[in-house]
């Protein structure tokens, strides 16, 4: 168990805990992650929304176009707008946290890399991180452990 799980957005009126280990951690490198964010990628920690306690005031959700259709919520602060974490499908029980929001980002490296297709060429990527063109067989790369989370909050 990593130490401090703690974030929030750049003029902390919004601050979150977590109260385990994500599920997962994506680095994903598709191109509406690039634009959303105005960078090279996001890094994003699955988990149970019942796991992040909100420490401040709630964040809110701004809506964005997405290629399915199917709704994508971004969480933002009421005051400085930082993304903390995002709602996919309106599936609330499982949100995307943006690890980049964590006081310590590199308690969360990424378990695997995705949408490398779209990844900017002057990214390198490390050795023994799992790494995709498009996406990933969950059994394949996910602990039996996450696995079962997942299954518990998606019903
Ligand atoms: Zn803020
Ligand atoms: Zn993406």
């Amino acid at each position: 168990m990593t130490a401090n799980l703690e974030g929030g957005c750049a003029c902390r009126a919004v601050r979150y805990k977590l109260a385990s280990a994500p599920m997962i951690v994506h680095c994903c490198h598709c191109r509406d992650c690039q634009r959303q964010t105005g960078s090279g990628f996001v890094i994003n920690a699955l988990i149970e929304a019942d796991r992040v306690t909100l420490l401040s005031e709630n964040p809110e959700p701004v809506g964005v176009p997405t290629d399915s259709g199917r709704p994508h919520d971004i969480y933002r602060c009421p005051r400085c707008q930082t993304a903390v974490w995002s709602i996919y499908g309106a599936r609330a029980a499982l949100r995307f946290l943006r690890v980049g929001t964590l006081d310590d980002p590199a308690s969360l490296p990424p378990d695997a890399h995705i949408f490398t297709r779209s990844k900017l060429p002057w990214v390198g990527l490390p050795a023994g991180v799992p790494a995709f063109e498009v996406y990933y067989d969950s059994k394949e790369i996910w602990s039996a452990e996450s696995l079962a989370r997942r299954a518990a909050v998606l019903g």
